[in-house]
Formats: structure tokens, C-alpha cells, sequence
């Protein structure tokens, strides 16, 4: 059924392309989950997007350079080692820049994203998926401290994350590395001092590694409020990306960059609907 419903937005979405031919589109991927269609999605995107890179859209942000017509940048949230095992040889193959925000506590360690601390642990107890996301978005929703406080009753989880020497290997392919934070906190529920923390923590780790572009941040999570982004300029953060699922207005305001949340299993048909700007058009008219 929802592949019939993306199959029919698509009979209409080459008008759409046309009217929003100027709107840049921002892809946020997570974890790479289904290489194969990947590769797909990404043939696809090449054939028919201009494949920009951070530093293309930083010209045109800040030196007026224009953009090609139906500019696309492909990002990645969170840093998860799939990207750097299954995109890397993708993007090599058909090169293809990207943009890879990384949780800087997390790079050369086993440590765990906390919400998969909290998935592991629950599944373990019988939990199903819906009531796991519950105590996930609660956690989202709670103070810094109360969340920190929370995951303490769990046992550690382990994750192979990935390696300084890996961020070095996608950076030589045309990877840009960028900042989602030191430990992925919910930004809009922190306390200045924890936020200007996390941002000095992100800062020394790319200095000491000679990695990443500090000044390039996306929303853990996409929570965004005007207080945070008040401090994020007052800490030279010049870019920041949204998580809002929609595709930029003309005029694009370099805090907040808005992004189309995709996936790589998506079927194509959701997929090419949902890089169209259809989809998210629609889900809006449906939310009204
Ligand atoms: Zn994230």
C-alpha cells in the first residue's frame, strides 16, 4: 500500500522538480543498513542531481557564489562505523562527496550510542520495539541530568565505532567531517555550562586529531531552539543542520539548514519521493 502511494506521488513529482530546481536538497542518512540499495539510491541521485560538497556549499553561502541547479548534499548523522564499511567503496566508486557528522567521545573507543544501550538492555527484557522507542523519546524529552541519571541503571552495551585512522581514510575520499556533538545530548535540554562543554570537548578532540570542521554542526536529533542557536554563533558555529524533513526555501539561512531524512532501505519509489520534496510536502499538508 505505501509503495503504491509513493508510486503515485512519483507520477507527479517530475513537476515538482521542475518548480523547486533551485531549492538546495540536504540528505541525512544514519547507518548503512542495506548496501545494495544504497548503491541503487546513489546511481540514481548522481544521474539526476548535482552532487555538491561542504565546501560548495560554504562559497555560496558565504561568497555569494551560486549553486548549480538541483544541488543535493548527502549526509550522514552520528558517525556509525557502516558508513566508512559500506559507503566509502560506494562514494569511491562513483565519487560522490558526502558529509559525515561525528559524536567525537564516541571515535576510537567500544563505547555505545546511549540509545542502543537503552535498545539492547530492553530487548533483553522482553520489551517490544514500540515500548523501547517510548523510553527513548522520554529520555529525549527529559533533562540532560535526568537522562544521564537513567542510563546509569543499565549495563554498558559495546559498539565498534569507528577509528581516528578511518576518519583520516573517508576524509582522502572526499568525506567532510563534521560536528554532532562530544556525547550526542539533547541540545535544547541542556544547561549553558553542559552545552559549552560539549562543544570545547568537540573542539580539542578535532585539534588534537587534525580531523573535522568544528564550525559544521548538525542537531543531535535535530533539536533545535533559539537559545542554543544563540550559543552555537556565539561559539563559532557558522552551519547547522535541522533534521525537519524539508527541502530549503531559496533563501537559506546558514544556521539552519533544513534536511530530508532518508534511509538506505527506502524503496526507490519512497526514496525518489521523498528526495523530490513531495513527500515532505505532503506529510506537511496532512500535519496542516
Ligand atoms: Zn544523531
Amino acid at each position: 500500500m505505501r509503495n503504491l502511494i509513493y508510486k503515485t506521488l512519483n507520477l507527479i513529482s517530475p513537476v515538482f522538480n521542475i518548480v523547486l530546481k533551485h531549492r538546495l536538497r540536504v540528505l541525512a542518512y544514519h547507518d548503512i543498513v542495506d548496501p545494495i540499495n544504497f548503491e541503487k539510491q546513489i546511481k540514481w541521485l548522481k544521474a539526476n542531481y548535482n552532487l555538491i560538497d561542504l565546501p560548495t556549499l560554504k562559497e555560496y553561502l558565504f561568497q555569494s557564489k551560486s549553486l548549480p541547479a538541483k544541488s543535493l548534499l548527502i549526509t550522514f548523522d552520528d558517525g556509525d562505523r557502516s558508513v566508512f564499511e559500506h559507503a566509502l567503496p560506494i562514494f569511491r566508486k562513483y565519487q560522490v562527496p558526502a558529509c559525515l557528522f561525528v559524536i567525537t567521545d564516541l571515535i576510537d573507543s567500544k563505547k555505545d550510542f546511549w540509545w542502543d544501550t537503552i535498545k539492547k538492555n530492553e530487548a533483553k527484557s522482553g520489551l517490544s520495539n514500540a515500548e523501547i522507542m517510548k523510553i527513548i523519546n522520554i529520555n529525549k524529552g527529559s533533562s540532560n541530568k535526568d537522562r544521564l541519571d537513567f542510563l546509569k541503571k543499565y549495563p554498558v552495551t559495546q559498539n565498534h565505532q569507528l577509528s581516528t585512522v578511518e576518519v583520516k581514510e573517508l576524509i582522502l575520499s572526499g568525506v567532510y567531517i563534521g560536528n554532532h556533538s562530544h556525547t550526542h545530548p539533547m541540545f535544547d535540554k541542556l544547561e549553558k555550562d553542559e552545552l559549552l562543554e560539549e562543544l570545547q570537548n568537540v573542539h580539542s578532540f578535532f585539534d588534537m586529531n587534525r580531523i573535522g570542521d568544528y564550525s559544521v554542526f548538525a542537531y543531535p536529533n535535530g533539536n533545535f531552539s533559539e537559545d542554543t542557536e544563540k550559543l552555537l554563533m556565539e561559539n563559532n558555529i557558522k552551519i547547522a543542520f535541522l533534521f525537519d524533513h524539508k527541502i530549503n526555501e531559496r533563501t537559506i539561512n546558514p544556521l539552519r539548514i533544513s534536511r530530508i531524512a532518508v534511509d538506505s532501505d527506502n524503496s526507490m519509489s519512497e526514496f525518489k519521493s521523498k528526495v523530490s520534496g513531495l513527500h515532505s510536502t505532503i506529510t506537511k499538508m496532512k500535519k496542516g
